[in-house]
């Protein structure tokens, strides 16, 4: 199994298992959850101490209709693990997100691409694919990006990211990052607004591609 060393924030793991993530976000923390054994028990232990929590009610004189209901919630079955399993580099949740058929690139110059997976008021989230030794556009954000590795790696100035890894940059980083030699890098990436680019032409792209 590939060493990860980059992982989700106490903050999102916390968002994730209160279920108060947005889209985008939610499918990249799920995606490395299931490739993640660390975050999968830290996600483990969270509902198993939220779960003491709710038992610990019982010792709070709460109205009984309202906790007859909220252990009728409990109790009530949960939604079903995605039926689309995972395939070759892509995690079930990508699949999921791709509606079970492989990416269908669009090209954005310079040999990079990109597939759109879903894009509204709560952000957007896609794929892109980096060929070995590129660039992704010097570029900041409204808000909050999540960037998981899949294939290859990247570094910028927060560090080197292969498959696994998971980068969260706030909008008070301009990063750049670029494809380790080897091979090209394909990434799942959430945004919670367009990302701003420096660079003319991607700027002028931007309406086209939604980047
Ligand atoms: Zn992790």
């Amino acid at each position: 199994m590939t060493e990860i060393n980059h992982h989700i924030t106490d903050d999102l793991l916390r968002q994730y298992a209160d279920g108060r993530l947005a889209h985008p976000f939610a499918v990249v923390v799920a995606a490395h959850i299931s490739i993640c054994d660390e975050c999968r028990t830290r996600l483990e232990v969270s509902d198993t101490v939220g779960g003491i929590v709710l038992e610990a009610l019982d010792t709070v004189a709460l109205h009984s209709d309202a906790r007859a209901r909220m252990l009728a919630a409990l109790d009530a079955p949960v939604a079903q693990p995605p039926a689309v399993r995972a395939s070759g580099i892509f995690p079930a949740p990508v699949m999921q997100a791709l509606n079970g058929q492989p990416p269908r690139w669009r090209m954005l110059g310079g040999g990079i691409r990109q597939q759109i997976l879903s894009a509204d008021d709560t952000g957007s989230l896609r794929l892109l694919y980096i060929p070995q030794g590129c660039a992704v556009p010097e570029h900041t954000h409204g808000g909050l990006e999540l960037t998981l590795v899949l294939q290859g790696s990247f570094s910028d100035v927060q560090g080197r990211f292969g498959r696994g890894d998971l980068e969260t940059a706030h909008d008070d980083v301009e990063h750049q990052p670029i494809a380790d030699a080897g091979q090209a890098c394909i990434c799942l990436a959430a945004t919670d607004a367009p990302l701003k680019f420096f660079s003319f032409i991607p700027r002028l792209l931007q309406p086209l591609f939604r980047i």
